[in-house]
């Protein structure tokens, strides 16, 4: 598998130089395009290439655990009252709705509507335990206690999150929400903040994969019907408009961020991140999504 996994990353380094690094938050802009590692985590190991252990921020890859926190806080019942699971097939931050209604059939929990919407539903009596609740489920699951916020990202995102602004505003508007959107909205801007490696994505993706199991304990971290859920989620939505495509073409659950990240869970067999800052046009990682392509081919990953 590590033999596999250099030569994609050999077969694919030229994407790197295809895409863009994402610039609408300004921090974003100074990762370095020929950034490029993978990691993919099964019951038999850990298999690493290229710059695996890289940190990048995670962005809207925290979507899936904002959606995991929000069921096992509340259950499926209540989430699905405030936010819908079916693809838009818009991009991650546009206003998918017309001006008469807003409702949960507007948004799902893959795009930044969905995601804000949900962060509403993480439990904790103030917006810093409501984050640090969420900060300790991504530390958990990564087994990697030293998950931290880039305070640069944060703040970059903090300042430039104007959409995101509008967004939150439009659910309270329509009685979706109904806190402070400044304190909801920090909750979500330090959320896509945290940094990590494709290391990490590969052990959280192992888990939703593995039913809600570590590959080398059997406790149980998650109920297994979430991951379940999640997995779902993520296969209908986690590719932002470019979802269908990569069911074609990949076949597999995945979420992706804009720092150029995407973690991949492979039902019942292997969690992978991947990680290359170079976006396509629907802010997917270029070279990442062409080495899962790969990847998948060469090994039979699509579930479909
Ligand atoms: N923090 C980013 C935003 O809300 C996340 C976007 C993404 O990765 O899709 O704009």
């Amino acid at each position: 598998m590590k033999r596999l996994l250099e030569e994609i990353i050999n077969e694919c380094s030229h994407y790197t130089k295809l895409g863009r690094v994402a610039s609408y938050i300004p921090e974003l802009q100074k990762a370095n395009p020929d950034n490029f590692g993978i990691c993919v985590i099964d019951k038999s190991g850990e298999y690493l290439a290229g710059d695996y252990d890289k940190p990048f921020t995670v962005q809207s890859i925290i979507k899936p655990l904002i959606l995991l926190l929000a069921l096992m806080d509340n259950g499926i019942e209540r989430v699905k009252l405030l936010c819908g699971v079916e693809a838009t097939g818009k991009p991650f931050d546009a206003f998918n709705y017309s001006d008469l209604a807003l409702t949960s059939e507007h948004i799902n929990p893959m795009i930044n509507a969905g995601a804000i919407a949900l962060c509403t539903l993480i439990r904790g009596e103030t917006h810093t335990e409501k984050f640090e609740r969420l900060l300790s489920l991504a530390r958990t699951l990564s087994g990697n206690p030293s998950l931290s916020v880039n305070q640069e990202v944060y703040l970059s995102e903090k300042e430039t999150g104007y959409k995101n602004r509008a967004l939150a505003y439009m659910l309270k508007a329509y009685k979706m929400i109904d806190c402070d959107v400044d304190e909801l909205l920090d909750v979500y801007f330090k959320a896509c903040s945290v940094e990590v490696s494709c290391r990490d994505l590969a052990r959280i993706a192992f888990v939703l994969a593995n039913h809600g199991r570590l590959p080398d304990a059997d406790r149980l971290l998650i109920p297994a019907e979430y991951a379940r859920t999640v997995n779902a989620v993520m296969a209908i939505c986690g590719m932002y408009d470019g979802s269908g495509e990569f069911a074609l073409n990949v076949g597999i659950p995945a979420k992706s961020g804009v720092g150029g990240g995407i973690m991949a869970s492979v039902p019942s067999r292997m969690g992978i991140g991947a990680f290359s800052p170079a976006l396509d046009p629907k802010g997917n990682s270029l070279a990442g999504v062409k080495a899962l392509e790969l990847l998948s081919s060469k090994i039979g990953l699509s579930i479909f």
